[in-house]
């Protein structure tokens, strides 16, 4: 049976969600800050996969590391997010000091999503929207009941529109189309909510 845990990063208290299974010896990613805390979570398995919610430094940066210790790890994202993982400025680690510039080109890693993309992970179907708006290269994942909506959609807080590629109307469209989602699947956001923020 599908099993989903969290870890809270240390960079802006990002998630890393972990898909497991107990009948199978590799795990899932959706995105990828403390590798350190993966590995000790994961134990024995390896990690076969990242699905990335958006291309962001404090939703990325431990990928480099991870490809490192897994080089046959398949990365998830859309073709804004192919771009983004190869430039310090559109995935915004240029503009953050808590994170050393980020380019990752690897290219037999990352595979290239859609909207209406159907993907099989640990034999559960995945199902995946483009909600952009926070970034061109949102994704929200539907995995069991569950909408991994990264920072397309954050319940009680507002979705940040601040960088430079971020878009005021989509993201308000993305929103829409989440809460339509969430009467169905239980949302889970891409951030941990510490002290009440
Ligand atoms: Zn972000």
């Amino acid at each position: 049976m599908l099993t989903v845990d969290y870890i809270t990063n240390r960079v802006f208290n990002s998630r890393t969600y972990i898909l497991s299974d107990e009948k199978y010896d590799s795990v899932w990613l959706l995105d990828c800050g403390d590798t350190d805390k993966v590995l000790e979570r994961i134990g024995k398995k390896s990690v076969e996969g990242v699905l990335l919610t958006h291309v962001h430094s404090d939703h990325i940066y431990g990928l480099e590391e991870l490809i490192k210790r897994f080089p046959a790890v398949r990365i998830y994202t859309n073709a804004a997010g192919v771009d983004a993982l190869k430039s310090p400025k559109l995935n915004i680690s240029h503009y953050h000091s808590v994170c050393p510039d980020i380019s990752i080109d690897a290219p037999d890693n990352v595979c290239v999503l859609k909207e209406g993309d159907y993907l099989e992970v640990l034999r559960t179907p995945i199902q995946v929207y483009e909600t952009p708006g926070h970034a061109p290269s949102c994704l929200t994942y539907i995995i069991a009941k569950m909408a991994f909506t990264g920072d397309s959609y954050i319940p009680g807080g507002k979705v940040f529109c601040g960088f430079p590629l971020s878009n005021h109307k989509q993201a308000a469209e993305s929103v829409e189309r989440i809460i339509r989602l969430s009467s169905e699947y239980i949302i889970m956001p891409g951030h941990t909510k510490v002290n009440g923020l």
